[in-house]
């Protein structure tokens, strides 16, 4: 099976690892958690970088670290990986869920002043699947309504607006490091906070609230959502990498969108984006643009039979059972019409020309089925 994204370990990591197990500095202290924060704060030209568990923790410490809770709002994206929303809940706060673009899937800038209210404290901006959001426009609604803005970058690191990277845009940036990601240490994430104050509030919070090791005193209730020193490990060569693996997914966008430049059934997304914005590629995505739900699970099936692993696009967050039910409004014209037609077909680092040409051949001869026949 064609994977839809697995990690690709460099030498860099494999050596970084292997010196954490011979010293034994395999837990949570240790030289490469303060050298993985110092290495990403580098990379974005930003100060203050927290490295955590995963992203969903991050997203969480995000809304605390900014007293985000019970009474306040917060907007989010209609269509996104369901972590933003469940933390958004999780704290205690209501989800405001404001629909997609069509050309790119982020946020539509358009629809976010009308569900601004006295309550709403904060924007998670969701870079989607590569492709920045429209930073511009919502920092300057945020702005001119005194809101936060958090960027869930999980998905798009190394794109930028302007030349300037995503994540350094709002007040707090999160970032994942699963095993499907751009780049990976297993399981992980990363905070980028613009206060200094809100910095060190996040990572107390991180760590039991604990101000004196060695006396074991605590100044606040917290967490343990530390990353270990060999994810670190694995997140500084990876890190090391990062251009690189770049460099190959856009190589990966670009084969795919040779070899599916005549299917005229689909679009591959993003759409075209304006000059300024420069996307990276996570995972290669298209939308087929009449496509039922029926023949979408027929097409993922065939595709399986032939050894490629495809995936079908993740849903609308009202779609969730529990969130279903809180919100007034639970349809989203472009996140439910996007989400049931779209596929991600496999981006793996390691992928090659020949297994692209394969699945663009594929695919091209299973829409022909569907739609001619
Ligand atoms: C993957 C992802 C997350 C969750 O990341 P974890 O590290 O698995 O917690 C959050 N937000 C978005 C947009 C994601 O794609």
């Amino acid at each position: 099976m064609i994977p839809i994204s697995e990690p690709f370990l460099f030498k860099d990591e494999k050596k970084y690892v292997h010196e954490c197990i011979q010293t034994g500095w395999i837990s949570s202290q240790g030289k490469y958690i303060k050298k993985f924060e110092d290495d990403f704060s580098e990379y974005h030209n930003t100060k203050y970088c927290i490295a955590v568990s995963n992203c969903t923790v991050a997203l969480q410490l995000a809304l605390m670290g900014l007293d985000i809770g019970s009474g306040d709002e917060v907007i989010c994206p209609a269509l996104t990986f369901i972590s933003p929303a469940n933390m958004i809940l999780h704290v205690g706060a209501k989800l405001v869920l404001v629909d997609v673009n069509k050309n790119d899937l982020n946020i539509n800038v358009d629809y976010i002043e009308s569900k601004i209210t006295r309550k709403t404290k904060a924007i998670i901006a969701v870079h989607q699947f590569g492709s920045p959001a429209n930073m511009k426009k919502i920092c300057r609604i945020a702005k001119k309504h005194k809101l936060f803005v958090i960027e869930d970058n999980a998905e798009s690191i190394g794109s930028s607006i302007g030349g300037k990277l995503t994540g350094t845009f709002g007040d707090i940036a999160t970032y994942s490091f699963f095993g499907n990601k751009i780049i990976s240490t297993g399981e992980g994430g990363m905070l980028i906070v613009k206060s200094k104050k809100i910095f060190n509030k996040i990572k107390l919070l991180r760590d039991h609230g604990l101000i004196d090791k060695e006396k074991y005193i605590h100044s606040r209730i917290g967490f343990n959502f530390r990353m270990t020193n060999m994810q670190a490990a694995l997140g500084c060569g990876q890190l090391k990498n990062l251009n690189k693996i770049l460099d190959k997914k856009k190589t990966i966008f670009e084969n795919y969108s040779k070899f599916l430049k005549n299917n005229k059934y689909i679009n591959i997304l993003p759409l075209k984006t304006e000059k300024e914005y420069k996307c990276v590629t996570w995972l290669f995505t298209i939308y087929i643009k009449k496509i039922n739900k029926k023949n979408r699970e027929l097409l993922i099936n065939n595709m399986k039979k032939n050894g490629i692993d495809c995936r079908r696009m993740i849903r609308p967050v009202a779609d969730a059972y529990h969130i279903r039910n809180l919100q007034s409004v639970s349809h989203f014209d472009v996140a439910d019409d996007f989400s049931y037609k779209s596929i991600h077909l496999p981006s793996s680092f390691n992928i090659t020309l020949e297994q692209i040409k394969f699945i663009a051949k594929c695919l091209n001869k299973e829409l022909k089925n569907i739609f001619e026949k």
